[in-house]
């Protein structure tokens, strides 16, 4: 959609009524604005008010997460809150009923008003989300959220939502629950849109336009949709698709997987379990009793979250992976995760895991993994990794000689081609050679690790700060000293 251009007379209201009238703009254009624009925005006339109030459009999409009022004002409880709790400390709240006043409040003023069950898509990323809040909006019938956003919410008891959420996917549970469909909760929440990039400049002081309410609102719908544009030009590849490695910032807890296990095919998350054959009872290698010896490498392993995003070209050498990899349209649901941000203009499962990709070109493979399935077997400087087939590996993270026969092509007199094999030497495998790079390919270590001409020792020249090209940041940093001493 384009940026809307506003009239410089005073006409502007009436536009803006008659274009929101048409439910397909609106529909197009409420996701964009905050839900304090739009309340503005039904303030400025009785027939935008009537628009505001009488589409379910409008709040299809509601964001929370920038609403004032949905915020605990006073936390932790300090002098500052007692006045706030004292009023409702009588009325004898649970911690919880405390944490989740505000956001109770906007919902039943949302249901009195008959909105809030036309609201599909609702983001409560970052605000106080206690779990029983979110167990009656996954399970009350008030509600009719498909798609919820809760990452990176505060007051939340993860513990109390798994079991939430191992309820309403229950085997016994009744037909056609639970609504909710998919959860965002392990990812970081969308960023600000960013206000410095130069085609995203203030629109300039009111030439003609009148500074009242309505053209502020006007202005900044205008600086919305000319956003979206940007972005949806802008945009690339999604991180899940691409070589990005760790997408959360800890790893998620076995009882994680297993919640998403139990929940399999039923609500969907912006994560997936890890398919890796080590967590296949039939593939892993299951010991029969008590070892001594160091773990083996292929040993059964619980179910993990797979945490790591490793680009669409598979194992280093055979470009695939013993699991089948997941591409969109062909593989199950359940194989993606929920990709960030949230679509704006649906709230089905498919648009929110559809990668984005351009016209016509089809969506790459999801290649994502749990750490442990890619222990010794991915270098976290450049994301290169080798699959079971390729690589034993062992339990101890190392680089290992292969030998490779390779064969170059040899065009003989008479026109026929030869295979001339040669013996090459391959190094793969990773090792954590910088405390800071983390476990590296030989290819990085080449790059970033040198060895010291004084002292003989190998030193990282990105992580080692005083160091130079050919001296170790102590011998550098030494020498620098011996010059100034004399
Ligand atoms: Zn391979
Ligand atoms: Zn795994
Ligand atoms: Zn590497
Ligand atoms: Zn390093
Ligand atoms: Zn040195």
């Amino acid at each position: 959609m384009g940026a809307l251009i506003l009239p410089p007379d005073g006409s502007l209201t009436t536009t803006l009524a008659d274009l929101l009238s048409n439910s397909l703009v609106l529909r197009q254009t409420a996701p964009y604005l905050p839900v304090s624009a739009v309340y503005a925005l039904a303030a400025t006339s009785k027939a935008l008010w009537g628009i505001v109030h009488n589409s379910p459009e409008v709040f299809r999409y509601l964001d929370l997460s920038t609403v004032k009022s949905a915020v605990v004002p006073y936390e932790p409880l300090d002098s500052g809150g007692i006045s706030w709790r004292a009023e409702r400390m009588d009325e004898s709240l649970t911690e919880d009923e405390f944490y989740s006043g505000p956001l109770r409040g906007i919902f039943s003023k949302l249901e009195r008003r008959r909105l809030l069950q036309h609201v599909h898509t609702l983001v409560l990323d970052g605000l106080s989300v206690p779990a029983d809040l979110v167990r009656e909006i996954i399970s009350e019938d008030r509600f009719n959220v498909r798609i919820l956003s809760i990452r990176e919410v505060r007051n939340l008891n993860e513990r109390k939502l798994m079991q939430v959420l191992r309820y309403v996917v229950r085997p016994s549970r009744p037909a056609g629950t639970p609504r909710i469909k998919g959860i965002y909760f392990f990812g970081p929440r969308d960023p600000a849109p960013a206000q410095d990039e130069p085609s995203k400049k203030k629109p300039p002081p009111s030439r003609g336009i009148t500074s009242s309410q309505g053209a502020k609102i006007g202005a900044e719908w205008n600086q919305k949709s000319s956003n979206a544009l940007n972005a949806a030009l802008a945009r690339t590849d999604d991180k899940w698709y691409q070589g990005s490695g760790r997408m959360m910032a800890k790893r998620p807890s076995l009882e994680w997987a297993e919640t998403l296990k139990a929940c399999e095919g039923i609500i969907f998350f912006d994560a997936v379990l890890c398919r890796g054959p080590r967590h296949d009872p039939s593939k892993a290698y299951i010991s029969d009793g008590p070892s001594t010896s160091l773990p083996n490498p292929s040993s059964f392993l619980n179910p993990a979250i797979a945490s790591v995003a490793l680009g669409p070209s598979g194992c280093e050498t055979c470009h695939s992976c013993p699991e089948i990899p997941a591409i969109f349209g062909q593989s199950p649901a359940s194989q993606f995760p929920l990709l960030s941000p949230l679509p704006l203009h649906s709230s089905s499962v498919r648009a929110a895991q559809m990668p984005r990709t351009l016209k016509g070109s089809r969506p790459p493979p999801l290649f994502v993994r749990c750490e442990e399935c890619l222990k010794g077997r991915w270098c976290e400087r450049c994301h290169k990794w080798w699959d079971e087939n390729c690589y034993t590996g062992s339990a101890i993270a190392q680089r290992t000689e292969l030998q490779q026969t390779e064969f170059t092509e040899s065009i003989q007199t008479n026109g026929t081609t030869h295979l001339i094999p040669k013996q090459t030497i391959k190094i793969i495998g990773v090792r954590r050679d910088c405390f800071g790079c983390g476990h590296t390919c030989i290819s990085c270590k080449e790059l970033f690790i040198r060895r010291c001409r004084t002292c003989g020792n190998e030193y990282c020249i990105e992580d080692n700060d005083a160091s130079s090209d050919t001296r170790c940041d102590w011998c550098n940093y030494t020498s620098r000293r011996t010059v100034e001493m004399y």
